[in-house]
């Protein structure tokens, strides 16, 4: 698929809940999330309806995220109905891997090849203030158990103020070159403000070369992060709705007042 810039849209990716088990307080608001009801959420036959129609269109990249994904029930399931969509060349995986030591091997058995980890802290102290209610050991036996499951390459997520040298940003990264782990170091952005930057280490954030449509877990396919064009699958059809994304999805992003971290997964 090709848009109206001719950037080649081949990448899905795929929020499948708004709910979560870390509070991250660059992710979720202070006062808690007004959660989407459960007859919203797309059932895991119509995310794959989605995902094969888009994969039909293009797409060869998908990636399941959230909120946490673990956390929805029988998410391993989803995970084998996706990995049977024959065209599919990378299928991975966006987690804060607290509940990695649970599913690491399941998830692997059903398909995914591969994790990407949320890991902003060494430190125990700060990794919880940060989540306000996440132990940094748990992230660690996740980190462990993606690896021996073999879902490599396993590629962690740092989020950090500004910039990759802040000392915490630095102390992670030792940590990851230690593990012979790749790193990418996001900077913290704003969607309402429209405050967002360039992911070192990752293609995220580069408008001009932008391959990204995205599905949210009540079924509107979204073509930026930052703009608030979005198109029901349940209203327009699979087809349709990505159809037209791929059609409007702007020229760069600027700000979203609808969406958040926590539903549309970054
Ligand atoms: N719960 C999973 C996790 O944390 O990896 C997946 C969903 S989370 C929303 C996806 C990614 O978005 C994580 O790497 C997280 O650090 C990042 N993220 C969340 N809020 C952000 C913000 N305000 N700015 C930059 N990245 C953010
Ligand atoms: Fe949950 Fe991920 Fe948001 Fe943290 S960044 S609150 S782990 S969805």
């Amino acid at each position: 698929m090709l848009d109206r810039y001719n950037r080649k849209i081949n990448y899905l990716r795929v929020s499948v809940t708004d709910r979560c088990n870390l509070r991250c307080r660059y992710c979720m608001p202070e006062s808690g999330i007004r959660l989407m009801p459960h007859k919203d959420i797309l059932s895991y036959d119509e995310i794959t309806e989605v995902v094969r129609t888009a994969v039909d269109m293009g797409v060869d990249k998908v990636r399941i995220t959230g909120g946490e994904p673990l956390v929805r029930k029988g998410i391993t399931e989803l995970v084998r109905m996706i990995s049977k969509i024959e065209g599919i060349k990378d299928l991975g995986m966006t987690t804060n891997g607290i509940m990695l030591p649970k599913y690491a091997k399941e998830l692997k058995n059903a398909g995914l090849h591969r994790v990407n980890i949320s890991l902003d802290s060494m430190d125990p102290e700060k990794y919880k203030t940060i989540t306000r209610v996440g132990s940094l050991h748990d992230a660690l036996k996740g980190i462990d158990a993606a690896l021996d499951a073999g879902l490599t390459p396993v590629k962690i997520n740092c989020v950090v103020d500004k910039n990759a040298m802040e000392p915490e940003a630095q102390k992670v990264k030792a940590f990851a070159d230690s593990k012979g782990l790749q790193i990418r170091f996001i900077p913290q952005m704003d969607l309402h403000k429209g405050t967002f930057g360039k992911v070192i280490g990752g293609s995220g954030g580069h408008c001009a070369s932008c391959n990204r449509l995205r599905l949210t877990p009540d079924g509107m396919v979204k073509p930026c992060l930052f703009s608030d064009i979005e198109y029901s699958v349940r209203e327009l059809g699979a087809k349709q709705a990505l159809i037209m994304a791929v059609d409007n999805k702007p020229s760069s992003g600027s700000s979203s007042q609808k969406s958040s971290f926590y539903n549309i997964g970054g």
